[in-house]
């Protein structure tokens, strides 16, 4: 094929592959692979400038993987994707009183297969191949042009605001437009506050792209730890992470009220995980719950959370 036919043919595949997310109302952006590089520059620049926790570090961000895999070592792009996402509501019955508690967008990996699956149905035909890529999604989407940043570390992207999931991909999909941008502030931060008000750790640093993620809830409430003395028992608001923020944020408005996939747990089912049942040891029902919530792999901190919870009298 001359190098003009190839050049149109990944054209129309590009255009299929944003074509085929927008059919679902996903969107995604395809940047060429040498931004791997760009991404291991930064998070280590950071890491370097000590804009990162230690722990924080080593818990979320060194597990990325910034080299080109042995199973895909004709990588020539990263495709990140976003899906609209709710929050979930989770109930849970104990002593006589319901408890109404909110998992925040994100935490579902439901539609993760969905988008791989329309991207691989749409790559595979023509000859290329696409693997889950283990890369700062939040700091490819800013960069590929597919979301800014909020004063709170958020992303958000039109229309979806931050109630979305983030995917990212590795292919050997050439990529065609190779836009990279700066990070991008949100137009609506210049004026509003709303988010650093809220906030009640005081972890969002107005004029900085990065939270002081050692001081945020939702760090403290997705790792087993103890609670450190400093967080106030009341400022708990979610059965795990922090809603705050978002729901603060004008750019969510359309969103505030958004819930699906409510799940609730008897008195019976709410003492077993309170008492920090272990999965094999939980009645299937219960199980099959937690697994619908993406909540069965954070037993190890949901005992924890609800129990604060319910002591203040969360509803
Ligand atoms: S998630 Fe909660 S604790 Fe973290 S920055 Fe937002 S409001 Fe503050
Ligand atoms: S609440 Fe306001 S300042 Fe914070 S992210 Fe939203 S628009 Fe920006």
């Amino acid at each position: 094929m001359g190098e003009r036919n190839m050049t149109s043919g990944i054209s129309q595949i590009t255009k299929q592959v944003y074509s085929g997310l927008k059919q679902k109302g996903y969107t995604g952006r395809i940047v060429s692979i040498r931004h791997l590089d760009d991404l291991k520059e930064e998070i280590e620049r950071r890491r370097n400038q000590g804009v990162f926790d230690e722990a924080l570090y080593q818990e979320y961000l060194a597990g990325f993987e910034f080299g080109i895999p042995e199973h895909l070592p004709d990588a020539k792009s990263l495709v990140i994707t976003s899906v609209p996402q709710p929050q979930q509501r989770v109930n849970f019955n104990f002593k006589g009183r319901s408890y109404h508690l909110t998992v925040p967008p994100t935490y579902s990996h439901k539609t993760d297969e969905i988008v791989e699956n329309i991207l691989s149905d749409i790559l595979k035909p023509k000859g290329f191949n696409l693997y889950p890529a283990a890369v700062p999604e939040k700091l490819l989407a800013v960069r590929s042009g597919l979301a800014k940043y909020g004063k709170n570390n958020i992303t958000y992207i039109e229309g979806m605001g931050s109630f979305y999931r983030l995917k990212a991909f590795l292919s050997d999909l050439p990529a065609i437009e190779d836009n990279w941008f700066e990070l991008r502030l949100l137009e609506q931060c210049n004026t509003c506050n709303a988010c650093v008000k809220k906030c009640p750790t005081g972890a969002i640093v107005p004029r900085r792209f990065l939270v002081q993620a050692e001081k945020c809830l939702t760090f403290h409430t997705e790792r087993p730890n103890e609670f450190p003395d400093w967080i106030e028992p009341s400022w708990h608001n979610c059965l795990i992470g922090c809603m705050y923020c978002q729901l603060a944020c004008p750019a969510n408005k359309r969103f505030f009220r958004w819930f699906e996939g409510e799940e609730s747990f008897t008195e019976k089912e709410t003492k077993l995980i309170l008492k920090g049942t272990s999965p094999n040891q939980l009645p299937q029902a219960t199980v099959e719950k937690l697994k619908r919530l993406y909540l069965l792999y954070q037993l190890d901190v949901i005992p924890r959370n609800l129990d604060v919870l319910i002591e203040q009298g969360s509803s």
